[in-house]
């Protein structure tokens, strides 16, 4: 891959879907949106909240890290330069069955990050490597791994497995107030929900999504450090026809149709990629800015007719 897309493997994800499917038959399958307290009680999972302020708790959570052979956090130092330098907004100890979540993090993004820290619960291996005595250190490799499976388990788990995909397929085409309205009903942000919708994709349906800085105004996406793009994503179609395209290519494309506008729907285009073998196929793209990120859909119309001029 030419770039860092967050790929899994499939029997993966399976095992994913697996685990979900059953959280949600043991609570009933519930209506959205889907109450995270209900799947934490379910796994006998504590909830509890951080200030990054409160040095006290964070020295107390790297001493039960240390206890928990977390060899990722070794001292209430690290721990702090973890928290403070690199971000860190959610984490799980398994052995003490706890949860912590950063305060400061709004609502509606929690959610994901809460999921996403009970998804390293219930996927077998993360929990067995987090509550291991190992001395070696994890991989970066691993690392990008299981953080990719637990954002996959995250979505699964708060877009309730299959019945966004049901819900979703209803709308003809892809919009963004249908994409937030559908979003909403399952309490979650439309930046989860572009995910969500790029991977229930109909299995044949080459299909993207990015997260990225505006083409014509500095200051969005934080998150994308020093590129453009801080996320980039395919369906199963079109990891496979096009793993050719790098997430730069992509971005280039947005600055032949993007509007000057800084919030709201920035504007639609045709756009040409070509596939792992060269030909060129058109995609309908379509690009909206929630006032932080700049979000990009598209989803290919069909091969690219060639004018051939005489
Ligand atoms: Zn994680």
């Amino acid at each position: 891959m030419p770039d860092n897309r967050q790929l899994i493997e499939l029997y993966a994800a399976k095992d994913i879907d697996e685990s979900v499917a059953r959280i949600l038959r043991d609570l009933g399958n519930p209506e959205p949106p889907l109450r995270l307290e209900d799947v934490c009680e379910l796994l006998k999972l504590d909830l509890s909240y951080y200030s990054k302020s409160d040095l006290d708790l964070l020295d107390e959570i790297s001493h039960r890290t240390v206890m928990a052979g977390n060899t990722i956090l070794t001292n209430a130092k690290r721990m702090w330069d973890v928290v403070t330098k690199a971000g860190l907004r959610g984490l799980l100890i398994p052995s003490q069955r706890q949860i912590f979540i950063d305060d400061k993090v709004p609502t509606l993004k929690e959610r994901f990050l809460i999921g996403h820290e009970i998804a390293h619960d219930f996927i077998e291996w993360h929990r067995d490597l987090m509550m291991g005595d190992n001395e070696h250190s994890i991989s970066p490799q691993c690392h990008h791994t299981m953080e990719a499976e637990a954002n996959y388990g995250s979505r699964r788990l708060i877009f309730l497995g299959d019945r966004f995909a049901d819900e979703w397929r209803d709308q003809s085409t892809f919009d963004w107030k249908k994409a937030a309205a559908v979003g909403k009903v399952f309490g979650n942000t439309i930046t989860t929900t572009l995910w969500e919708i790029v991977n229930s994709c109909p299995s044949n349906l080459p299909a993207l999504g990015m997260i990225s800085v505006h083409p014509h105004h500095p200051g969005f996406c934080s998150r994308a450090g020093n590129g453009n793009v801080a996320y980039f994503f395919g369906s199963d179609a079109f990891n496979n026809q096009f793993a050719n395209v790098g997430k730069e290519d992509v971005f280039r494309e947005l600055r032949q149709y993007v509007e000057f506008k800084k919030r709201g729907p920035l504007g639609e285009g045709v756009q040409v990629l070509s596939d792992v073998n060269g030909e060129p196929f058109e995609f309908q793209f379509s690009t909206f800015c929630n006032g932080y990120d700049v979000l990009t859909y598209a989803e290919m119309i069909g091969p690219h007719r060639r004018v051939i001029g005489f």
